[in-house]
């Protein structure tokens, strides 16, 4: 795909894109009926009988110490490994996985003005993105105490984009609500983000993406499932009707299991604890920083237990430890890191990107780490 391509919405038609929307209708207290309803214009399709790449942009933190003048540098240079990588790697489709923004060091009326910012290289590239949200996205800002002795509250940037407002008119210390950063997300043309269904919340970004063949734009090569594990606003969890819901779609879409499933979300699970490595990276995972340990969700909810019964789930990808990025088997499936991608958050260790690589027939998944430099490593078949 060029860098220049043209916008999504005039794409030739090879390059379009399909979304199932999982939609909700009369749903009862169980749920009710589901139905599944086509956007023309926008689903994932491989362009011809060559690879489908995904690029994986983790823990980006933009809005980090917005008030200071390092903060706002750090978001400069995580664009700059967010460009590196999409110009090396050309993905057709891009994965914003959590964390996108700092919201608790956001003092701001608005956080998709930072929210903004972290898609900017994306959508300047023509690239279709989708996105989850981490725990950090909706926070509602956290006062540094120290503000309150000595030197006494700093100049803090309210409006980056209205410098003329004042305090009162724009400085929001509430956070900004994952459905209210959703809905800005969503009024991009290239973003293929959707709102899950309404008897998930307080989690939003539930949903399926389907990855069409070249040679028939009706028939699944993959389907991408995103699921929110929480935080910030609420418990950093995978619900029990979340892991109902993703049970039922899938049996929905894919009942014999032929079309395989790779799953995203922010928090790993506390079976990303159970198979990492003590020291260092050994087979069977494949991965280059083994740094820190994992942080997983408040607990476990059915959704590992719905996922290893199937044998089409493939992959489950994560982001939220930055000091992590193996990949590990688990049972069936595999669970992997991405790769710490912003200068954002905690930890020094050099950013980078993870890659997926779909082929279609016969289908195989790949995946391998793009740095900064521009450097590759852990490479790993994740299915053939
Ligand atoms: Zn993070």
């Amino acid at each position: 795909m060029s860098i220049h391509s043209p916008p999504f919405s005039r794409r030739t038609p090879c390059f379009l894109f399909f979304i199932f929307l999982v939609f909700n209708v009369g749903a009862g207290r169980d749920g009710g009926s589901i139905v599944q309803i086509k956007i023309p214009g926008k689903s994932l399709r491989f362009a011809n009988s060559s690879a489908f790449k995904i690029a994986l942009f983790a823990d980006l933190h933009f809005g980090e110490n917005a008030w200071t003048d390092w903060g706002p540098l750090q978001d400069i240079n995580s664009q700059a490994v967010m460009s590196t990588v999409l110009d090396r790697e050309k993905p057709d489709f891009v994965i914003y996985l959590g964390d996108v923004i700092t919201a608790n060091n956001i003092p701001i009326q608005n956080a998709s003005q930072y929210w903004d910012q972290a898609i900017a290289p994306t959508r300047e590239r023509g690239i279709p993105w989708a996105s989850v949200f981490g725990n950090h996205d909706d926070m509602p800002f956290v006062w540094p105490s120290e503000w309150f002795s000595g030197e006494g509250i700093p100049e803090i940037r309210c409006s980056p984009s209205n410098a003329t407002l004042t305090y009162e008119s724009t400085c929001y210390f509430k956070g900004t609500t994952r459905k209210e950063l959703l809905e800005k997300e969503m009024q991009n043309d290239l973003s293929v983000t959707l709102e899950g269904p309404s008897f998930l919340w307080p989690g939003v970004s539930n949903y399926v993406l389907q990855i069409s063949s070249s040679k028939d734009e009706e028939e699944p090569i993959a389907y991408l499932y995103f699921l929110d594990s929480g935080g910030g606003s609420y418990p950093e969890v995978i619900s029990a009707a979340q892991s109902r819901w993703f049970q039922q779609e899938s049996e929905r879409l894919n009942p014999d299991g032929r079309v395989p499933e790779i799953i995203f979300w922010h928090i790993p699970s506390t079976a990303f604890k159970s198979v990492s490595p003590w020291f260092g990276i050994h087979k069977p995972c494949v991965g280059s920083i083994n740094k820190e340990k994992v942080a997983p969700q408040e607990a476990e909810w059915g959704m590992m237990d719905v996922l290893t019964a199937r044998k089409s789930a493939k992959a489950v990808f994560v982001g939220h430890n930055h000091g992590l990025d193996w990949c590990c088997p688990y049972k069936s499936l595999w669970l992997c890191f991405a790769r710490h991608t912003g200068y954002g958050g905690y930890g020094n260790w050099a950013r980078g990107a993870r890659i997926l690589e779909l082929r279609e027939d016969p289908f195989s998944l790949k995946s391998w780490i793009r740095m900064e430099d521009g450097a590759v490593h852990s490479r790993v078949t994740l299915a053939p």
